[in-house]
């Protein structure tokens, strides 16, 4: 039988990073201006596209602040409240979004994969954490352009030929990677989002096939069930 091929962005997909990412950057901002940015000014950037990687995100914040840090200060600070000591850090509070048994169903149909802007040794430390089951993974470090260019989807098409091939991800950047790709797009708009309704249209703008609350809603239907 050959599999399709179901591709994952990993953050806000697979995990609620909405205490660990968002939560990093916001703390990232008050550390180096004292100021502080809401939930919804986040994700009101992340709606405008090209703020996928969120040490770019949250130099740009610091700028708008008025303060001037350079790029390397910014992601030490940054990696260093999320990591903490291994142990400590905000990255323990992510929280794993598949139901029990989804994936592995998933799996009988599909070879599962992930792109994401993380580093692929940072995706594969939380799927480990997880206990998920095998996936490919395409890190920020395997492709020459980050989202919203379609590198990383490229890559899994020549390794993976045959089947049906998707990618579900959660912000205008992933849209865009998958029509650059030509690759059929399914939005998630997590119930958490801020303003979730706009999101919701800007992913269906940007050409999604439909968008969905969570990855959990995919065994409901008969199309992804093989
Ligand atoms: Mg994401």
């Amino acid at each position: 039988m050959v599999k399709d091929l179901l591709v994952f962005d990993m953050d806000g997909v697979l995990v609620d990073v909405s205490d660990s990412y968002r939560e990093t950057i916001q703390q990232t901002l008050l550390h180096f201006t004292g100021k502080e940015v809401t939930r919804q000014q986040i994700q009101d950037y992340k709606n405008q596209g090209g703020y996928n990687d969120d040490w770019v995100l949250s130099k740009r914040l610091i700028e708008d602040a008025g303060a001037d840090v350079d790029f390397e200060t910014i992601v030490a600070k940054f990696q260093s409240l999320f990591h903490g000591n291994g142990e400590d850090g905000l990255m323990n509070r992510e929280r794993w979004i598949p139901g029990p048994g989804l994936l592995e169903e998933l799996a009988e149909t599909n070879t599962l994969a992930i792109f994401t802007g993380r580093f692929r040794w940072e995706a594969e430390v939380t799927l480990r954490k997880f206990n998920a089951p095998p996936f490919v993974v395409v890190g920020v470090d395997d492709v020459k352009n980050p989202k919203p260019a379609p590198d990383g989807l490229v890559q899994l098409r020549a390794r993976f030929p045959q089947g049906v091939m998707r990618y579900l991800g959660d912000t205008v950047d992933d849209a865009r990677s998958a029509a650059a790709a030509g690759v059929p797009f399914i939005g998630i708009a997590p119930g958490n989002t801020p303003d979730r309704p706009r999101l919701v249209e800007l992913l269906r703008a940007e050409g999604a096939i439909e968008v969905i609350e969570n990855v959990n809603e995919l065994v409901l239907r008969e199309q992804y069930a093989g």
